[in-house]
């Protein structure tokens, strides 16, 4: 079957912005806290619609990446820098330490080997998906720039690993439609493999922890999530107060893990998928964006709702610039191969 492209990219970047607004007001809640709000979450959601009322940095960066990929047809170190500090004007809504204080640096002309900061946090994994979608056909490159724009920011071999493995899901799930469905093993064998020439000592441990998700595919979502929220965590991302409890934390392996482990128990439906995500706890709109941009990608807009996408604060803007980066994508690689061909 003809892989819908278009679809694709704007189910990707609808699916971020729609994890990261339905999250952002979860962000820093135990999970057992945001159910005790209520018993219907799409109930509640329409009788508090001015709680959900914006995403994030999360969907705000992930714009700028896609906006640097079509300015520079492809990944431009400069056009990414340039539209990383264009984000300290938006201004930024609830930024991390470890973006804010290096695009800060870049924006003062420094280096972004030094001006990168030593975070393992989300960062770079949460802006990552344009990378993965504009380079679905072509891996080599794919894994390339999620490093290296990864490293612009992040020096920590965490937050690298996570951007790698999204982008590499994401370019994955892209062919795959909820009609013919994707073998977990093949996904799994996909995304480690992506990590596997094992250049850091932390990529071998999230190896292990993909692996383990694997194998705990059958355990339920409340288990899952003890188990994995607070995964790898190392000082100074551990919180005590949370431990064994369900509390995403916001460290890269964690979060990534934790958004893969709900992404594949909910299989069926965009919809039940991305307000599992949100509701997760701990750095949920992080959790529902980054497990946004896997729903989006294998569900693809069609299966979106309408309404889930018209709750986004200026869908339209993210509508159009899906589809410049798809215009661009197509320019690239498929308007050449046709060309080839014939
Ligand atoms: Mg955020």
């Amino acid at each position: 079957m003809k892989t819908d492209y278009l679809d694709k990219f704007t189910g990707t970047l609808l699916g971020v912005s729609i994890g990261d607004t339905l999250g952002h007001p979860f962000e820093g809640v135990l999970r057992e806290r945001i159910y005790s709000r209520f018993s219907d979450f799409k109930e509640f959601i329409t009788s508090n619609k001015k709680l959900f009322n914006t995403y994030t940095d999360d969907t705000q960066l992930t714009l700028h990446t896609a906006k640097a990929l079509i300015q520079g047809s492809g990944f431009n170190e400069d056009y990414l820098i340039r539209e990383y500090v264009e984000w300290l004007e938006d201004p930024p809504i609830g930024p991390g330490f470890g973006c804010i204080s290096s695009i800060q640096k870049l924006k003062y002309g420094i280096p972004w080997k030094k001006a990168a900061s030593n975070s393992g946090g989300n960062g770079t994994t949460m802006r990552v998906s344009p990378i993965g979608l504009f380079y679905c056909n072509d891996i080599k490159n794919l894994t390339n720039f999620a490093l290296h724009s990864s490293n612009i920011t992040h020096s920590h071999p965490a937050a690298s690993a996570g951007a790698i493995v999204v982008a590499r899901a994401i370019a994955f799930l892209i062919d795959k439609t909820i009609e013919t469905k994707f073998s977990v093993d093949e996904f799994f064998d996909v995304i480690i493999s992506s990590i596997s020439d094992s250049r850091e000592k932390i990529w071998d441990e999230f190896i292990e922890i993909l692996n383990k998700i694997k194998n705990s595919l059958n355990i339920s979502l409340e288990a899952g999530l003890i188990k994995f929220s607070q995964v790898g965590v190392k000082s100074p991302y551990f919180i005590e107060d949370y431990l064994g409890k369900a509390f995403v934390h916001p460290y890269t392996l964690s979060t990534v893990a934790c958004a893969i482990f709900i992404f594949l128990k909910y299989l069926t439906s965009f919809e039940e998928c991305i307000f599992q995500l949100a509701t997760a706890g701990g750095d949920s709109d992080t959790v529902g964006a980054i497990g946004g941009s896997l729903a989006g990608a294998y569900f693809g807009k069609e299966n979106i709702p309408s309404d889930l996408i018209q709750l986004v604060r200026g869908y339209k803007d993210i509508l159009k610039i899906s589809e410049e980066l798809w215009l661009k994508f197509k320019e690239i690689y498929i308007t050449k191969s046709t060309h080839n061909y014939l």
